[in-house]
């Protein structure tokens, strides 16, 4: 993979570190944490990441195997548990790996080899990966049948934690809690997200999953006390010149300059993660001053209006910062932290701090 010089992100692990302390305060005593990895810890680096929080995690997830053979040869030992399901050519690569597979149809039991380790997975009302209720004694027996794999956990998957008081998370854990009287006591038991920790207390079981709450953000409006956003966007202008009122600025030449000034080009655009509907909508921080982004953002470049600031070329250009962070690009583009931050471009070189 090529590395970016357009612009920089900046990994702080310190603020990992006090999330974790932040969401250990909403964790109960003799429950592990699953600190969740997957797409590359949110585009933070999955490596960096999880080598920070290995001494203090119980295990992580990840979604694609590929994502946990990557740990494995970084060399993280604890478990990593994948939440994706096994895919025929890969279902050696568990065993090999030591990597444990997600089950979530009965089929499952018969594509891996001898030796796999595995988690059930069951669907108490998200809808989308696991096995129906109704299938538990089926999966119960199965478990019991197969001895040559190993049954190591089984969890579900919250639809609405992300907000307090949602009637259908208690639904989904009571559900859960009946499927789980099915299996033998000693599993990994996990349905809390970073939603369900914080929002909720309803039993823990021995595991939750935390994941957007360790990179400084709530799952949803309801802010969580203590969090601090882990990364930065940083560029530069890589342009700054005069624009006369009137003079249209873009594709589609729908912002014109409302007086005469500076029009600042930024080397980022859509390809980067900087969102094309963010065009008229986002200010970006230059000095101590917020500038808007002006015009059409483009595949390689996005353009601010300076006003009368003849800033240098090369001058630093703060994007998604403490005081405008992915919460906020988030509500200015109607989705989520999470899409925000598994956007920007894995090209731009990620610094640690
Ligand atoms: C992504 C994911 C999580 C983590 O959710 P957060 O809201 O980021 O804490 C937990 N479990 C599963 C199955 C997931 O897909």
């Amino acid at each position: 993979m090529i590395e970016k010089s357009n612009a920089s992100v900046t990994v702080d692990l310190s603020s990992l570190d006090n999330n974790f302390r932040c969401l250990s305060e909403f964790v109960d005593k003799d429950t592990r944490i699953m600190a969740v990895v997957k797409s590359n810890a949110y585009g933070h680096g999955a490596i960096k990441v999880a080598e920070a929080l290995e001494p203090k995690v119980g295990a992580f997830a990840v979604n694609a195997i590929q994502e946990g053979i990557e740990l494995r040869e970084a060399g993280i030992t604890i478990p990593i548990l994948v939440f994706e399901v096994p895919q025929k050519s890969m279902v050696r690569q568990y065993r090999v790996h030591n990597l444990t597979a997600t089950f979530s149809a009965t089929e499952h039991f018969d594509w891996v080899p001898d030796g796999t380790s595995y988690h059930l997975n069951f669907d108490t009302g998200m809808g989308r990966l696991g096995f129906r209720a109704e299938q538990a004694e089926k999966v119960a027996g199965l478990v019991k049948k197969r001895k040559e794999l190993f049954c190591t956990g089984i969890y579900s998957h919250f639809a609405t934690a992300h907000e307090p008081g949602s009637a259908r998370v208690r639904e989904q854990h009571r559900k859960f809690n009946t499927i789980r009287s099915h299996f033998p006591d000693q599993l990994a038991t996990h349905i809390a997200n970073t939603g369900g920790t914080a929002f909720y207390d309803t039993e823990q079981f021995n595991m939750v999953r935390l994941g957007i709450g360790l990179y400084g953000y709530a799952p949803g409006d309801i802010a969580i006390d203590g969090l601090q956003p882990v990364l930065r966007w940083d560029t530069f202008l890589t342009q700054v010149k005069e624009v006369k009122k009137g003079e249209a600025i873009s594709y589609g030449a729908d912002w014109q300059a409302p007086s005469d000034g500076y029009i600042g080009i930024l080397p980022v655009g859509y390809e980067d993660g900087l969102k094309r509907n963010l065009g008229g909508k986002l200010r970006v921080l230059i000095g101590n001053e917020d500038y808007p982004v002006v015009g059409t953002v483009t595949m390689n470049y996005t353009m601010v209006f300076l006003e009368q600031s003849k800033f240098e070329v090369g001058t630093a250009v703060k994007l998604l910062h403490a005081g405008n962070n992915a919460y906020d690009w988030a509500q200015k583009l109607e989705t989520i932290p999470y899409e925000i931050l598994t956007s920007i471009d894995l090209r731009i070189p990620r610094t640690y701090i």
